[in-house]
């Protein structure tokens, strides 16, 4: 939102870059936009239109936990906070145009292209999430009290499907949670790869848990608790002090269908033996993986990427904000697992090189 009122900053939303050409100080990216439907210098966001728009479909920010209307804004803290229209759901009944008293509802538009003039670029397109459905053990997503970490961060959200009641998805108060680490993570099976944010986002839900539902049972099954970072292995040892367990053993999972309730079934180190846990809700810790969005630019700018399907940085000591292209760089979870502050410090390196290169006052020309 700090972006959207910065004065060098200008924003492009609903838009895809499809080429880029040039040297560093002279790169020309070429954009295809996005028609919105909706005239975004006239829409003020009022929301007017979604109160009488009769289509419902699920929300994908909202993982689906929620229903939206065909026409919407993704999400309140949007940046602009413009209404766009999904035209494959649309049916065209003419609703929103009769509320919306600015007359900004636009049916007509077309895509459109433009192209941007810049002198570096910094790639930060994210990470994609591991599917926990190739797991049969974890029983996602035919179980609907067994969720994923991101579904998990929507029902917690106070802005989220439930307004921040912690209930599960068939609507009862939760009151037990175990978290499942390592979904897809560490796996020689699917990725090898430790995905760093999954131990200590599970922590942090755990506390939310305990924080929102004083007496909470809340229990973490593991293969390493990793709790690397400044201030991360006393929060670890805090929660154990403050009810939260953790359990080294990796469980699968059994469904009472009368219930509702997932059964987590686990080796217990301590006690020995098979032991049943009946809990309200099974939250999955799905690991990073590359996306398609980070993919379709790769291709675009002609980046290599390692053997996980991150993008390759220049050097993995002095330059990890670098590609190996000239004025091309790195910031976040495209180039490989990380959290907020890791994937912020890189950003904040990649800027730094972008004002090095920028303040030589060189320009390469086009060859
Ligand atoms: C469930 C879950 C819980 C987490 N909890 C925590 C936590 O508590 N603390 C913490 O520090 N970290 C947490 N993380 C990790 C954190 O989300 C990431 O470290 C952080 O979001 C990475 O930032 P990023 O900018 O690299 O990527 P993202 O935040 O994923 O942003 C990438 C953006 O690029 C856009 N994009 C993708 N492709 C393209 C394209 N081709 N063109 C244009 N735009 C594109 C995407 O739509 C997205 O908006 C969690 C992660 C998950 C999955
Ligand atoms: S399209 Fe019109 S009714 Fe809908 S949010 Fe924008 S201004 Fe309000
Ligand atoms: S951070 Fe923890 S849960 Fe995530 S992959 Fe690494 S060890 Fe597994």
């Amino acid at each position: 939102m700090e972006s959207a009122k910065h004065r060098n900053i200008e924003l492009v939303t609903n838009a895809q870059v499809t080429s880029v050409e040039g040297e560093p100080g002279n790169f020309r990216v070429g954009l295809l936009h996005q028609p919105w439907y909706v005239d975004t210098d006239r829409c003020t966001g009022c929301g007017a239109c979604i109160d009488v728009c009769p289509v419902s479909v699920p929300h994908e920010w909202e993982m689906d936990l929620k229903p939206r209307k065909a026409i919407y804004a993704l999400f309140p803290q949007a940046a602009p906070l413009k209404y766009v229209i999904d035209r494959e759901r649309c049916i065209e009944c003419g609703l929103c145009m009769q509320a919306c008293g600015l007359d900004a509802i636009d049916l007509s538009q077309e895509p459109g292209e433009s192209v941007v003039e810049t002198g570096a670029i910094v790639v930060a397109t994210g990470a994609g999430v591991f599917d926990p459905s190739a797991i049969p053990e974890y029983g996602y997503p035919e179980h609907e009290n067994v969720v994923t970490n991101m579904e998990f961060e929507r029902i917690c959200n106070a802005s989220g499907p439930t307004e921040g009641e912690l209930v599960r998805p068939d609507g009862k108060a939760i009151h037990s949670v175990v978290f499942v680490q390592c979904v897809g993570s560490r796996d020689l099976e699917y990725n090898v790869w430790c995905s760093f944010y999954c131990c200590m986002a599970s922590v942090k839900g755990g506390r939310l848990v305990m924080e929102h539902a004083p007496g909470a049972d809340v229990t973490v099954f593991f293969n390493d608790l990793r709790a690397c970072g400044k201030g991360f292995e006393e929060l670890y040892r805090r929660s154990i002090d403050e009810g939260m367990r953790f359990i080294r053993s990796m469980p699968s999972i059994r469904y009472d269908h009368e219930t509702n309730d997932p059964i987590v079934i686990y080796e217990d180190p301590e006690v020995g033996g098979t032991v049943e846990k009946r809990v309200d809700l099974v939250v999955l810790a799905c690991g990073m993986q590359g996306s398609e969005g980070t993919r379709s630019i790769r291709r675009i700018l002609g980046l290599e990427r390692d053997t996980y399907g991150f993008l390759s940085e220049e050097h993995p000591v002095d330059g990890l904000a670098e590609t190996g292209r000239p004025g091309i760089y790195l910031a976040g979870t495209c180039q490989g697992p990380k959290d907020i502050p890791d994937s912020a410090t890189q950003g904040s390196a990649a800027a730094a090189k972008v004002g090095i290169l920028l303040s030589r006052g060189e320009r390469w020309l086009p060859r």
